[in-house]
C-alpha cells in the first residue's frame, strides 16, 4: 500500500506502542477497534471535554506559563507527522511546551506510548513554530489531577522517528509484524480472536 500520502499521528504511536499488530490490523487489513472500546474511549473525552470547559484554570496553576497559545492543529510534511495539541505552552525561558490532557489517573510513570506522543507534539511544534522544545507536560485529570514534566531529548525524539518509519513500513510492505511485548497484553486485546500466533 502506498503511504505517500499517509501522516502518522500520536494515535498511531500509541497503537503501535501497544502491539505493532495493531497498526497491521487497523491500518492494512481496515479492521476497526470493536464498538465498546471505542464507546468508552468516547465518553471518556467527552467528560475529559466537559472538565476542561468547567475547570479551564485548575491545572494550568500546577505550571508556571507565560502564555497558554491554545488548542493547536498540526502537521508537517517533513516529519511526516501531523496530530491535534490538546495545548501549547509558552514557556519563560522563550522555549514551547506542548500540554496533553489525559481522562486517567496518573500510573506513576509515564507510559512509553503516551512519552512517544509528547515527543512527536514536541517535534511538530519545534518545526512549525521555530522555537525550542524541552519539555513536554501530561495533565491527568481523572480523580483529582496531577501534571507530569516530560523531558523531550534526543533520544525521545529519535524513537518517534524511528517508530513513524517503523509504522509506515508496516503499511507499505503490508507484512504482519512480529509479536515482541509480553503476551499477557493479548488477553485484554480487540483483535486476541483473530490474530495468528
Ligand atoms: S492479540 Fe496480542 S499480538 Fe495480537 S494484536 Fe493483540 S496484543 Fe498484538
Amino acid at each position: 500500500m502506498s503511504t505517500s500520502s499517509i501522516k502518522i499521528t500520536p494515535s498511531h504511536l500509541l497503537s503501535y506502542y501497544f502491539c505493532p499488530r495493531f497498526i497491521w490490523f487497523i491500518y492494512v487489513l481496515s479492521i476497526p477497534e470493536y464498538e465498546e472500546r471505542r464507546y468508552k474511549v468516547q465518553k471518556g473525552l467527552e467528560i475529559h471535554e466537559s472538565r476542561l470547559k468547567n475547570n479551564p484554570d485548575y491545572l494550568w496553576k500546577k505550571i508556571s506559563v507565560q502564555k497558554r497559545l491554545g488548542k493547536a492543529s498540526l502537521q508537517s510534511d517533513t516529519l511526516r507527522l501531523s496530530g491535534i495539541a490538546d495545548d501549547i505552552a509558552a514557556l519563560k525561558d522563550g522555549s514551547l511546551a506542548p500540554v496533553d490532557f489525559k481522562w486517567a489517573v496518573y500510573p506513576d510513570y509515564v507510559y512509553p506510548g503516551h512519552r512517544m506522543q509528547i515527543g512527536a507534539y514536541g517535534l511538530l511544534i519545534e518545526e512549525i513554530y521555530q522555537k525550542p522544545v524541552h519539555f513536554g507536560y501530561i495533565f491527568y485529570i481523572r480523580d483529582g489531577s496531577k501534571v507530569v514534566e516530560v523531558p523531550i531529548t534526543a533520544d525521545l525524539k529519535k524513537r518517534v522517528m524511528d517508530s513513524i518509519d517503523n509504522i509506515l513500513k508496516i503499511i507499505e510492505e503490508e507484512t504482519l509484524p512480529p509479536i515482541k511485548q509480553k503476551k499477557i497484553r493479548c488477553l485484554d486485546c480487540t483483535y486476541r480472536n483473530i490474530c495468528v500466533f
